[in-house]
């Protein structure tokens, strides 16, 4: 063989040793989709464990799940729910470390965002078809809400009541925690990078294979668009972090040309009234950004901008 054939022969040798070792250099992927916290959640994970990983992230966000939720009858919650007033309550690990990161941002946030919210949010039913509660039924059942009806003690880590028709709803943070755990799982099997996705509360960290610097471009939700859809001006660019959403199109009912949305003003127990649709938080827990998200929509742009900043977390209103 001439010197030339040599040469194309180790030229195609040298390309197709190529390609396959970077076959099968390429990360696994490993991706799957569950319906929790009345959302779909999706987890990519990359990496040899990425499977394990992710079945294991949503085993954990569907005990965390199954704590938290007001509507199945033997959760931690609903077992607070119905309980009469003046008996301590033991809660879980989990339930307890919920419960200091939303008394912190009840308390910075002057109760905007308030966890005994559940008798008002029940009557507007927006888990159903929705309907427009009576002034005479809102203030009934705001008399149930605010500072003092749910009192939870971090030190022994118990509830009480001190009113029987007090109620909690976590559906302002509970999603948040399940993320920052699905994390925590992701990262103890040694993936490579993740992303998370619990319903507008979305989580990234490690390397993401499909970017050429390895980074993680998040498009925020354009309101009452199509999911998925985005203004290119939207995008978020982090390495790890958590970027959540609270938004009124996530849940809400039009009722004689009148739109009502999930995130109640507990000042006056009507949907929070603003110029925007919504506002997400970019932050390093998504526990803390789902609270702030909440809370912050309810609070309006100057004094949301101010929570925000107290914890050093980024808010962009939509
Ligand atoms: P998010 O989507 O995180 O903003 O949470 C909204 C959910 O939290 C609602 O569907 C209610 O279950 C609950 N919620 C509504 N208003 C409030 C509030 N002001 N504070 C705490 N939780 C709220
Ligand atoms: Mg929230």
């Amino acid at each position: 063989m001439g010197k030339i054939k040599w040469g194309i022969l180790v030229v195609i040798m040298t390309v197709v040793a190529g390609i396959f070792f970077g076959l099968i250099n390429e990360k696994k992927e490993f991706s799957d989709k569950e319906f929790l916290f009345d959302t779909y959640c999706t987890i990519t994970a990359y990496g040899d464990d990425a499977e394990k990983a992710v079945v294991e992230a949503f085993s954990q966000s569907a005990d965390i799940h199954s704590i938290t939720d007001g509507f199945a009858e033997n959760s931690e919650v609903s077992e607070i729910n119905s309980a009469k007033a003046g008996i301590a309550i033991p809660v879980s690990d989990d339930l307890a470390e919920i419960l200091t990161t939303v008394t912190e941002i009840e308390n910075s946030s002057s109760r905007a965002f308030d966890s005994s919210i559940a008798p008002v949010v029940l009557l507007w039913n927006f888990g159903g078809e929705g309907r427009i509660p009576s002034e005479e039924e809102i203030k009934r059942a705001m008399a149930y809400v605010g500072d003092g009806k749910i009192v939870f003690d971090s030190n022994k880590k118990t509830v009480m009541k001190t009113d029987d028709n007090a109620k909690l709803d976590l559906g302002g943070a509970a999603k948040g925690y399940a993320g920052d755990k699905a994390v925590e799982v992701l990262k103890s099997f040694g993936v490579s990078g993740a992303i998370v996705d619990f319903g507008g509360n979305i989580l990234c960290f490690g390397e993401n294979p499909k970017s050429d610097d390895g980074k993680w471009r998040i498009g925020l939700q354009k309101p009452f668009a199509p999911t998925g859809e985005y203004d290119e001006k939207n995008v978020v660019e982090l390495s790890e972090g958590a970027v959540v959403t609270s938004g009124t199109y996530q849940r809400y009912f039009d009722k004689d040309g009148k739109r009502y949305h999930h995130i109640i003003d507990p000042k006056t127990g009507y949907p929070a009234n603003q110029t925007y649709s919504s506002v997400t938080i970019v932050t390093e827990s998504s526990l803390l950004g789902d609270c702030l998200s909440t809370a912050c929509f309810v609070l309006g742009r100057d004094a949301g901008q101010k929570l925000a900043d107290k914890y050093g977390a980024q808010i962009i209103f939509l």
